[in-house]
């Protein structure tokens, strides 16, 4: 069964360890994130992007794959089924489906707008035991074709959207989506300590996790991060593990074409990546 990732993400801030959110794309990233999930027996969150969605056919296909692949392999870790960088149709969309938490992003609306409809959301989410992740200030670099420049949120519009009841936040601090440039800035610790000491216990949000070092990490993590998102990361493994599959010419050999020997290497190298993350994330136990 699904669930909210209200109860998984209290308890990861009040612990001072986060919860990974990783993107799902097809059947073979969401089965290799929940083995991984229940064999460290941590708490996880699959993300899916809008983009993710429609090439899964739709938000409906995706919730009943999830929720169906959770009852099928056994799994009895929380998971829930989140909605990444969500338009406001797109959330009414994944709510109907039965994803058990949303991220509206009205980062590009002005703040005024993106309280009216967050606050709208926040109603319907209440009602119906789902999690709810907005987002204040956008986050840099690419996400399904939205470019972002990175900016810092402005820590009192963080507290006005956090006290309309939404269950997280994200606020930009100088992360972006995607690889990071040579000259990035790294994060800023003094935006975090300043949204957390108005947001108070509010679990915050670090999307862009692929490439983040992990001393920035760990510090984000003690200035409130209790959820952090990773895509690219686990795209650049299955990438690379693949690629080494044909290059070895191991597709040529007897019935290595087969997809499900063709596409074993990469699904393994997600399983290596998230084991990764959760044991950086400190989330491994937690469950
Ligand atoms: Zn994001």
């Amino acid at each position: 069964m699904l669930v909210s990732a209200e109860e998984m993400l209290k308890k990861a801030k009040a612990g001072k360890y986060a919860v990974g959110q990783f993107n799902i794309n097809n059947l073979e990233w969401t089965k290799s994130i929940l083995l991984t999930a229940q064999e460290l027996n941590s708490p996880v969150i699959l993300g899916v992007s809008e983009g993710a969605g429609k090439y899964m056919t739709g938000f409906k296909t995706v919730a009943a794959m999830v929720d169906a692949m959770v009852d099928s392999l056994g799994i009895t870790v929380p998971v829930a089924l989140h909605l990444d960088h969500g338009s406001y149709e797109g959330a009414k969309a994944c709510i109907e489906a039965g994803f058990s938490s949303i991220m509206f992003d009205g980062s590009h609306y002005p703040i005024e707008e993106n309280v009216a409809k967050t606050k709208e959301l926040v109603a319907i989410c209440k009602e119906k035991g789902l999690s709810l992740e907005a987002e204040v200030g956008s986050i840099g670099g690419e996400e399904d074709g939205v470019i972002g420049a990175g900016e810092c949120a402005d820590p009192d519009e963080c507290k006005a959207v956090a006290d309309l009841g939404v269950t997280m936040l994200a606020a930009g601090i100088g992360n972006i989506h995607g690889k990071y440039p040579d000259n990035w800035a790294g994060l800023s610790f003094e935006t975090l300590d300043a949204i957390q000491q108005k947001t108070g216990d509010m679990p915050l949000v670090l999307h862009g996790g692929t490439g983040i070092p992990e001393d920035m990490i760990k510090k984000a993590i003690s200035l409130g991060v209790a959820k952090i998102n990773v895509n690219t990361e686990c795209q650049l493994s299955f990438a690379a593990a693949t690629r080494k599959y044909i290059e070895e010419g191991k597709d040529l050999q007897g019935k290595g074409f087969d997809p499900r020997k063709l596409l074993a290497p990469g699904a393994e190298a997600i399983r290596a990546t998230v084991k990764e993350k959760m044991e950086l994330f400190g989330s491994v136990g937690k469950a």
